[in-house]
């Protein structure tokens, strides 16, 4: 699997409450938008105007890149969502109408969802959306519009309604029940008209063909599938002349700008990104990501380009995604300790010896500050980052892990005094310690998880990548933050300078079980199982723990225990759960080791899906009384170019712009498709 790329912070669902700095630039909220399930939050860039010239201007270049891909992710995520988008914003934009009524309100809203979820699907439950106001009241509005300000979008108006308001229609971006023909039942535009046999038959012949080579390209990553006129399948490829040129001109225009200004050996990275995208070819790419992986001098990094597989069913087809950043020098340390201590953490790894790696490599760790996120990292973010994804080259080369500071900084600051610790804690001393610890205990779970967890372990001779099929995801983020509470819990930490005391383990085993036995129940519609990875991996990890830990006599190490009708999370003892956070790593691995599918699916099946519905009803109501939105994303700064004589002389950062107008202007000024691809 090549799943290893996006970390959903514990901050999205428990915030921190540690004290530090004030609100961002004068007196900006910063929490600018809250809508739904979602709240928008402002994040700021220390230290950009201090970098010198050449490197904001690199950093304003690789920032427009990042930003002409938006198209490219909707039209991804569902055939109609551009259409959609498009009719949405010329109502908003040109609706003279009374904009008060709860109609209107209820369209707007639905237009903010949309924008957030690149698309008319749930950014995290897949579902569709329903909206609040009829096709009447839409059709109305269009009608006092226009015509021609809508263009071509006029001819596509029913299809667009039936997106909207028919639910039997594109009901989820993505269907991963098994026995279902995953392609022909999830609603995303990576397979056209392709049946699930039909796809993994063409992929099997293609890997065939290709058997015994040692550097394998990602097959169909960069493509959608589909059938020629005579009916036979074929790729659609992303590429300069290909799908979604129009978009990728104008990435490439960027880059070669940005190439222009880039050292070495940055310059020919970029070089080959380009040629990529100009070709097609995925050896290109492979070129690429090797010269990137090695490239640890940049101070200013990117990652633009089809990164990330999770919203494919089958885990080939790669969404478009970039952000733009800067090392955080200080905040580098903590990392660096970490990275330069990988062998003795593998080493020391609860796993069969057979399945560690006698030699760690190529773990490169650092904290960046983001600049600029685009495409699938827009609004809503990961909080850590690590690339490549091609198991081969991992191996040979490494891979590059970083975490970000300045977003986990401005969720910590979102968060504060929203009452979620005293709800859900009831004792104070607990809720004194997540007070004290729980943020430097995230951010050393992300460390280790993003540093460390991902690159341990091996597989044993002969075994695929991608033998856990469709378990593969949930299991490897398992692995990988199995990992991470197992060490967290180690002496080692204290040693190396990184923890004062156990006394941060202990705030994140809570925080961590809390959060996948209850809290992140918040997340999920009534009714509904757990479907999205990262939560599946957590509540695997919280349930396995809790029903192991009743076992062998003694007290439980984990209870749920009933208060005035409220249910809490105790724990009873730490060293214990340590120990079975080991225990389960230790199988976890041997499960990936030994490409044990069947295990593999037990364990999911079993710990990781079903929601106790009681429990689930209980969750909705009291954090519902917080007023607390399970989800946040962000809007971007925005960066001008100071010039003289036609020559940028300087680049500038603000923080001004609201999350409608941000929206609105990149949809005037970033938008390359046509509304049908
Ligand atoms: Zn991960």
């Amino acid at each position: 699997m090549k799943k290893l790329f996006t970390i959903v912070s514990m901050t999205l669902i428990i915030p921190a409450l540690t004290s530090c700095g004030g609100g961002p630039k004068g007196d900006m909220p910063w929490i600018v938008d809250r809508f739904d399930d979602i709240k928008v939050i402002r994040y700021e860039v220390p230290g950009f105007d201090a970098l010198p010239l050449e490197e904001k201007e690199l950093i304003y270049y690789l920032s427009e890149a990042a930003k002409c891909g938006r198209d490219i992710l909707f039209d991804q995520n569902c055939p109609v969502n551009l259409p959609v988008r498009r009719t949405l914003e010329t109502v908003y934009e040109n609706y003279k109408g009374d904009r008060t009524t709860a109609e209107w309100k209820a369209l707007e809203k639905y237009l903010k969802k949309v924008w957030f979820a690149n698309g008319i699907h749930h950014h995290y439950s897949n579902d569709k959306f329903v909206p609040e106001f009829t096709e009447g009241y839409l059709l109305d509005a269009i009608e006092t519009i226009p015509e021609e300000k809508f263009g071509s979008l006029n001819s596509l108006r029913g299809e667009v309604c039936r997106a909207i308001f028919d639910p039997a229609l594109y009901p989820t971006k993505l269907n991963q029940k098994a026995g279902d023909d995953l392609l022909l039942t999830s609603s995303s535009n990576y397979y056209h008209n392709v049946s699930q046999a039909e796809a993994e038959a063409f992929y099997a012949d293609m890997a065939a063909a290709d058997a015994g080579n040692p550097e394998p390209v990602s097959y169909g990553l960069n493509s959608q599938l589909t059938k020629d006129d005579a009916g036979r399948i074929c790729e659609r490829v992303w590429k300069l002349g290909g799908m979604y040129s129009p978009a990728i001109e104008r990435i490439v225009y960027w880059l070669e700008k940005a190439q222009a200004v880039a050292k070495e050996p940055q310059k020919t990275n970029i070089a080959a990104l380009v040629s990529y995208y100009k070709t097609g070819d995925l050896k290109e790419f492979d070129r690429y990501n090797i010269g990137w992986v090695k490239d640890t001098v940049s101070n200013v990094d990117f990652v633009n380009g089809f990164i990330e597989d999770y919203g494919d069913p089958l885990g080939r087809k790669a969404s478009w995604e970039a952000n733009v950043n800067f090392m955080d020098t200080e905040a580098c340390h903590r990392t660096e300790v970490i990275s330069d201590n990988a062998q003795w953490f593998e080493d020391h790894s609860p796993v069969a010896e057979a399945y560690r790696k006698p030699v760690v490599r190529g773990v490169s760790a650092k904290v960046i500050t983001v600049a600029m996120l685009g495409g699938d990292c827009y609004p809503a973010t990961p909080i850590g980052i690590n690339l490549p994804n091609a198991d081969w080259i991992r191996k040979d080369y490494g891979s590059k892990s970083v975490t970000i500071q300045n977003i986990t900084h401005a969720y910590t600051e979102a968060a504060k005094g929203n009452g979620f610790l005293e709800e859900f804690i009831p004792d104070p001393a607990d809720i004194e310690l997540q007070k004290k610890y729980g943020s430097l205990g995230d951010d050393l779970h992300t460390d280790l998880h993003e540093c460390l967890g991902h690159g341990s372990g091996q597989l044993a001779p002969g075994v695929k990548t991608d033998a856990l099929k469709n378990y593969g995801s949930t299991l490897e983020e398992a692995r990988a933050d199995l990992f991470a509470l197992y060490y967290l819990g180690d002496p080692k930490l204290a040693e190396l300078g990184l923890v004062p005391s156990f006394d941060v383990a202990k705030a994140q085993y809570l925080r961590y079980i809390l959060n996948g036995m209850m809290t992140q129940l918040a997340r999920i519609q009534p009714g509904k199982d757990v479907e999205e990875a990262h939560m599946r991996n957590r509540m695997l990890i919280a349930m396995w723990c809790y029903e192991k830990g009743q076992q062998g006599g003694g007290e439980a190490v984990i209870k749920k225990v009933e208060r005035d009708g409220k249910t809490y999370i105790e724990i009873t003892d730490y060293e214990k759960l340590r120990g079975l956070f080991g225990d389960m790593l230790h199988e976890i691995q041997r499960i990936k080791s030994e490409g044990d599918y069947a295990a593999g699916k037990a364990l999911v099946e079993n710990y990781g899906v079903k929601v106790d519905q009681k429990l689930h009803d209980e969750v909705l109501a009291r954090y519902g009384k917080l007023h607390i939105e399970p989800f946040s994303g962000f809007v971007n700064p925005v960066y001008k170019p100071v010039m003289e004589n036609g020559e940028i002389v300087d680049v500038t950062v603000e923080y001004t712009e609201d999350y409608p107008d941000q929206m609105m202007r990149y949809s005037k000024n970033y938008s390359f498709l046509p509304s049908v691809n």
